[in-house]
């Protein structure tokens, strides 16, 4: 998932003519599981110990695998110094907890479809193939290059990734968290999300991007967040590491509070995706898929993919250490994708702030 952050340092950019070019019902409470596995550091008490960046292997089992995460980034350009940080902090503390002994599956990886792919590809005269085929390799070689120890790396394109999309949605529909709807609105393709008027500029320029959204109507598959309002406010009550750090819960808290809207989950417009299983006319949109890249990480490289299987490798992961520009769609939208399935909860999200230049 895109660590969007604009950066004009590039660490790398063996790629110059890449670069060069213009470039709804009632909340139900009820679930299968029970949230959090029983390893994992939290339960219905909030007092146990700062989990895994302590060292601390409170609450859990000594043969749990310490499973971290950086963003799977997006191939839409080569890395930056943005992605550098999260993974050279992601590695710093895979090496800590490798030190304690403990087993340590350390996933990094990419996020390779949407609109926004396709068009970059588009633009330096290649297919949306090719264009992820060589993205990918500059992360693999800058991490290579920076001595990065991670143990999977998930590309969104491999087929056992797109194997357990496809079964994770086809949980979340069973579940009756999935419905059709039209929609319209003010898009930004960059974020490839619609926006809300009140959350932009003027002439509805992206507060992220200082670009125009476009106006759009699209038929698309929506997943029922607002279902999961209730069970956010009490998750994150009870367990309120579970964000970190304590601003950034805080920031999450109020998002929630304010009220969650379903989002949609596909686009009609998108070829570059993975099918919806019961529609081939529709994607599936860049979030539903590139979340899922920390559990498909998790399965060997000739194994038949399938999401429950996968799971028992060791999901769930101990912390997705991640940018705050997408926060939310880990402290919100996952844990209410992961609830609807019936999977646990990741023990941890910590977003961190943003590399600053002055002058
Ligand atoms: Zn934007």
């Amino acid at each position: 998932m895109a660590t969007r952050i604009n950066c004009t340092a590039w660490l790398v950019n063996p790629w110059h003519a890449i670069t060069s070019k213009p470039s709804i019902s009632k909340p139900r409470l009820q679930f299968r599981h029970t949230l959090f596995s029983s390893s994992s550091s939290y339960s219905s008490s909030a007092t146990h110990g700062a989990m895994g960046c302590t060292g601390s292997t409170n609450g859990a089992s000594e043969t749990d695998p310490f499973v971290l995460t950086t963003p799977l980034y997006y191939v839409n350009a080569p890395p930056h110094m943005g992605s550098a940080y999260t993974t050279i902090a992601a590695d710093a503390i895979a090496r800590f907890q490798r030190l304690l002994g403990k087993k340590v599956i350390f996933i990094t990886g990419t996020d390779e479809h949407g609109e926004k792919i396709a068009t970059a590809a588009s633009a330096c005269g290649s297919s949306p193939r090719e264009h992820c085929d060589l993205i990918s390799q500059v992360y693999k070689a800058l991490w290579k290059d920076l001595d990065i120890a991670y143990d999977k790396f998930i590309r969104t394109t491999d087929a056992k990734h797109e194997a357990i999309v496809q079964q994770f949605y086809s949980r979340v529909l069973e579940n009756g968290d999935i419905y059709r709807a039209d929609y319209e609105g003010l898009y930004c393709v960059n974020c490839e999300e619609y926006k809300d008027e009140k959350d932009l500029l003027d002439n509805n320029c992206c507060p992220m991007h200082l670009k125009p959204c476009v106006h759009r109507k699209e038929d698309n598959y929506f997943f029922a967040l607002s279902k999961y309002q209730k069970f956010l406010e009490e998750t994150l009550e009870q367990n309120p590491e579970f964000v970190q750090p304590p601003f950034r819960l805080n920031e999450v808290q109020s998002w929630i509070r304010s009220g969650l809207k379903d989002f949609s989950i596909s686009r009609a417009s998108v070829d570059w995706g993975i099918p919806v299983p019961n529609d081939k006319k529709q994607t599936i949109y860049v979030w539903f898929d590139a979340l899922l890249g920390y559990i498909s990480a998790l399965s060997g490289e000739n194994e038949q993919p399938d999401l429950q299987g996968t799971v028992s490798l060791g999901w769930p992961a101990s912390l997705h250490l991640i940018g705050k520009d997408i926060l939310r769609f880990h402290a919100v939208y996952w844990p209410a994708m992961l609830m609807s399935a019936g999977l646990s909860l990741p023990k941890k999200v910590f977003g961190h702030g943003f590399l600053t230049r002055t002058a």
